[in-house]
């Protein structure tokens, strides 16, 4: 209570009049700013003791100046609140008391006409509210004292904006409060801390003076006060909200609320209780501008039951955060305290029995230094972490991840070739060449792995040797670098049309060898994370496919199959064929690092095939990496045989049915082939022949005696109708149209090229049917080359003159590039131009430079083949084509078929041409049509008996 004492004593030096009772002054007040929290509460409580009187007065006014016969009515009611008012005060203190103002200060409530203007930052001072206030600026404190001087009465209004220093009158509100100061301080720098009362609401008219501070002339504005029910409602309204409100807020003090429930006149209520509560300036000015208390009332009202409401929500939000940290907390506890118990019992407990078990797993998984290592370290971590926590679960699965590796798990068998070259027998027609090639491989491996073996051993020998002379000296550890052999064999690459046995090699590969096969399909794959694995850090990571793949097969060299090799796309998840390059080079792949595992693990004993259908899309560093050995199509005899030995037993046992239940004639076979199939391989052969099998099956289940004899009649009966037909024939019935051979990933394929013409000046070569550059080229060549030599090809000089050219190639599906089309290109032409018909059973290939010359192409098998598919048996071939057709070709098929081999265009066109042009609109004689349709129908009931 010093302070009071020193208080006391400034009061009587500077005021020596009337106070205004003010607590606890000790805290520092800012310049022109709102007053913290305890500080107006105690202010203002003691306030709220003491301000009957001047309502009392205010009142009085106001009804002197409007209504002086009301007064006299109310007089009894106003004399009960005065008696109240005067009980309350009663508790104040005696000084206090004596120090009240009397009669003659009511008297004074009639204001002088012309006040000084006191400008406050972001307060609002209302009736009845006793406020501190920091007086800062130069002009406040002349003004300050002077008032001091006089009547110590000041109109306080608030400013606009805070941000005005020195504001002029056109930066302050209208409407203010006429207020006594109270009290006075001089602080140390000079400025000022006062205390003033809110006395009356005035209305500032005119500025008599602006400098050295505002004056202005005012009239008081008494509230307009109605004694309704509704007002009195509103009254205890918020006099509850407010008690609510404080409930929930840290910054009103207890004492306030409780004062407020004594207060009695509605305006008194709205004055004290917007002083505490925390709004902004507009809303506060907006409270102390509006004339009706009950108006006031009610804005104060909706005000603070939207406080109420956020204030609730937040403390209920609050509540139940609170609620759910204590129920894991109570859970942590119990799990701690089970696990105490457990422990007590000697009994595991669940987390326990985990990391043991994983520990046992660590054991037996013989992981090389570095990943048991990492695996102990991680074990230590999971034991430290309570299971909820999201990271047990990521360890875990790590840790199970690691245990599950073969790191050291082999499936021991040797290479054997010989019983490797019986397998592969065993499993494969011919493919001779490629059977070798796998032998030569395999006998590589093998030896290099016996030379190995040996040399380990002896080396093995001699350290045993050397450590027994040097017994107890250290050994420095021998590097994996220096033991291991690398092995410098390129990766076998199988290329081919599918259905041609490249997966079933693999499979054959492992089966000689005793080891896991595995395939992982490339097919579409853009993303580098698929082959390498994402980040442990990443939510949902993985190990890589490589990694993956090792863990189900559960050997550290299994035959790994890397399957369509040429699919493999790259974008911005980065270039997936840069991860394979690593995991299939020798020189790296003994610690591929997945960045899952995070951890070398040595693939070299893995070995790896890959397989593609074609070879230009497999990227270049990838391609260096591999031999390759290209697998084509197999012609109709071979599809006999493969069906005959291969397909058809196993389709028989897949189907459940015994050898001798069923048996099928060459003939179906061939059938099946000829006319349900058309493709390179023999996947679709197998499928039908299944198919037969099945509802040979059904048949035998549903009682038919067995043995079930198939012929090349019920063929139809099984598989439904015929579903390829021979179209060379059929289409080329006119000039103008010629049969050319493709290649294409997945076999040859024969297509028929169009031409036409028709009047134009501009004399344009249309080309339609999705072609690609070459063969856009190649078509232009050969229209060149008919126009230029017209003459010597037997036709009219000025050939196509004034004439648009069409050259169409049907069936956009088939990708449709490359030169090979030229000499088909040229026989069109020339075939539209002289009207002779292309001979139907006649197809052909073959690049042409502009002077005439043949050139050789590629794909030659696999074009001879798709021809002989479709029935063709003449195929004209560039000559230097002729050493790879006798080497490719099997001899059956060479047999078959006639070739004509060219070195120049007309010996093209001599042979693909008919020697008799057709009538001028392209149609055969009546005759030879006649006969023709007679032929084709004898053909068709044929096919369909
Ligand atoms: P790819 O992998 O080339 O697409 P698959 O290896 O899946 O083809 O072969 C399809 C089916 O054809 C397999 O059942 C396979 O055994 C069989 N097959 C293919 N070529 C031969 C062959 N030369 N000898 C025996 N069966 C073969």
């Amino acid at each position: 209570m010093q302070k009071s004492d020193q208080e006391r004593d400034l009061e009587q030096k500077e005021l020596q009049s009337e106070t205004i009772p003010i607590q606890n002054q000790e805290h520092e007040i800012n310049a022109d700013e709102p007053q913290g929290g305890s500080e107006q509460v105690e202010a203002s409580s003691s306030a709220a003791d003491e301000k009957k009187e001047p309502k009392k007065r205010v009142r009085k006014t106001a009804r002197a100046s409007t209504k002086e016969t009301k007064d006299a009515q109310e007089e009894p009611r106003k004399e009960r609140t005065t008696r109240k008012a005067r009980s309350v005060e009663e508790r104040s203190s005696k000084r206090r008391r004596e120090s009240e103002p009397t009669e003659a200060d009511e008297e004074q409530m009639v204001f002088p006409e012309v006040l000084p203007v006191l400008p406050l930052k972001d307060v609002v001072v209302y009736p009845f509210s006793v406020q501190p206030l920091g007086v800062g600026q130069e002009r406040s404190i002349r003004l300050i004292d002077d008032v001091m001087r006089s009547d110590r009465l000041v109109v306080l209004v608030a400013q606009k904006s805070a941000d005005i220093e020195q504001a002029g009158p056109d930066d302050i509100f209208r409407i203010g409060t006429v207020s006594r100061v109270g009290r006075m301080f001089r602080m140390p720098d000079g400025t000022l801390q006062i205390a003033v009362q809110g006395l009356e609401r005035v209305e500032i008219n005119e500025f008599t003076q602006e400098k050295p501070y505002l004056m202005a002339r005012i009239t008081p504005r008494p509230d307009v006060q109605e004694e309704d029910t509704e007002t009195e409602a509103l009254k205890r309204n918020v006099i509850s909200y407010f008690q609510r409100l404080v409930a929930l807020v840290q910054n009103v003090p207890e004492g306030v609320a409780a004062a407020t429930l004594n207060l009695e006149e509605p305006r008194q209520v709205v004055y004290v209780i917007a002083t505490f509560v925390q709004m902004d300036l507009e809303l506060r000015q907006k409270l102390l501008e509006i004339d009706s208390v009950h108006e006031k009332l009610a804005q104060l009202s909706s005000f603070l039951t939207h406080e109420l409401e956020i204030l609730e929500l937040g403390k209920k939000i609050q509540t139940s955060a609170q609620e759910e940290m204590g129920k894991m907390q109570r859970e942590y506890l119990l799990r701690e305290q089970l696990k105490a118990i457990q422990r007590e019992l000697g009994e595991e407990s669940e987390e326990q029995a985990t990391v043991n078990e994983l520990r046992h797993k660590i054991d037996e998984a013989h992981m090389p230094e570095e990943a048991l290592k990492e695996a102990n370290r991680e074990l230590s971590r999971l034991e430290k972490l309570p299971t909820a926590s999201p990271e047990y679960s990521i360890i875990r699965t790590y840790l199970e991840l690691l245990v599950s590796l073969p790191w050291s798990k082999g499936s021991g068998e040797r290479i054997d070739v010989a019983h490797a070259r019986q397998v592969l027998d065993e499993d494969h027609y011919d493919l001779e060449k490629i059977k070798e090639r796998i032998l030569e491989y395999l006998a590589v491996r093998h030896l290099k792995e016996e030379r190995q073996r040996a040399e380990a051993a002896r080396e093995r020998e001699l350290q045993e040797g050397e450590e027994e002379e040097q017994k107890g000296t250290t050994q420095p550890l021998q590097s994996q670098e220096e033991k291991r052999v690398i092995n410098r064999e390129p990766i076998l690459c199988f290329v081919g049309p599918p259905g041609v046995g490249k997966t079933s090699l693999g499979q054959s590969i492992a089966r000689a060898l005793g080891r896991k096969f595995a395939r992982i399909s490339l097919g579409g794959i853009r993303d580098e994370a698929e082959i390498r694995g994402h980040r442990r850090t990443y939510i949902g990571a993985m190990p890589g496919r490589i990694i993956q793949t090792l863990r189900r097969v559960e050997t550290n060299d299994p035959v790994i199959m890397l399957d369509e090799v040429d699919k493999v796309g790259a974008d911005w998840r980065g270039d997936p064929s840069s991860a394979l390059l690593e995991v299939l080079d020798p020189e790296q792949n003994y610690s591929f690092r997945d960045n899952y595992l995070d951890l070398p693990f040595d693939l070299s004993k893995v070995m790896f095939i890959a397989t593609a259908n074609a070879l230009e899309p497999i990227p270049a560093p990838l391609r260096d990496r591999m031999e390759i050995l290209e697998l084509s199509g197999y012609t109709e005899e071979q599809k006999v045989h493969i069906a005959r030995s291969y397909l058809l037993p196993k389709q028989l046992e897949a189907n459940g049915l015994k050898q001798g239940e069923m048996t099928v004639d060459d003939d179906v076979i061939r059938r099946v082939v000829r006319e349900y199939t058309r493709e390179a391989g023999v996947r679709n052969l197998e499928r039908e022949i299944g198919t037969l099998c099945r509802k040979v099956a059904k048949q035998i289940s549903e009682g038919q005696p067995s043995p079930i004899h198939v012929t090349a009649d019920d063929v139809p009966e099984y598989l439904g109708r015929r579903r390829f037909f021979e179209e060379a024939a059929e289409r080329l019935d006119r000039p103008g149209i010629a049969t050319g051979l493709v290649w294409t990933p997945v076999g040859g394929e024969i297509i028929f090229v169009e031409a036409a013409t028709m009047p134009g000046r501009e004399e344009r070569l249309i080309l339609t049917g999705q072609l690609g550059d070459v063969m856009k080229e190649s078509a232009a060549a050969a229209l060149s080359y008919v126009r230029s030599n017209a003459v010597e090809l037997g036709l009219p000089r000025h050939v196509f003159e004034n004439q648009n050219i069409h050259i169409h190639v049907p069936a956009g599906a088939i990708p449709k590039d490359g030169p090979s089309a030229g000499v088909t290109m040229v026989t069109v032409l020339v075939s539209l131009a002289s009207g002779r018909r292309v001979r139907s059973d006649v197809a052909m290939t073959g690049e042409m430079t502009l002077r005439g010359r043949v050139m050789p192409i590629g794909g030659v098998k696999e074009k001879v083949l798709a021809a002989f598919r479709s029935g063709i048996r003449t195929v004209i071939l560039p000559q230097k084509n002729e050493a790879d057709l006798m080497e490719d070709l099997p001899k059956e098929l060479r047999d078959q078929m006639h070739f004509v081999f060219a070195t120049d265009i007309r010996d093209v066109l001599e042979a693909a041409l008919e020697d008799e042009p057709v009538s001028k609109n392209g149609k055969e004689d009546s005759n030879v049509r006649r006969k023709r349709k007679k032929d084709k129908e004898k053909e068709k009931a044929g096919a369909h008996a």
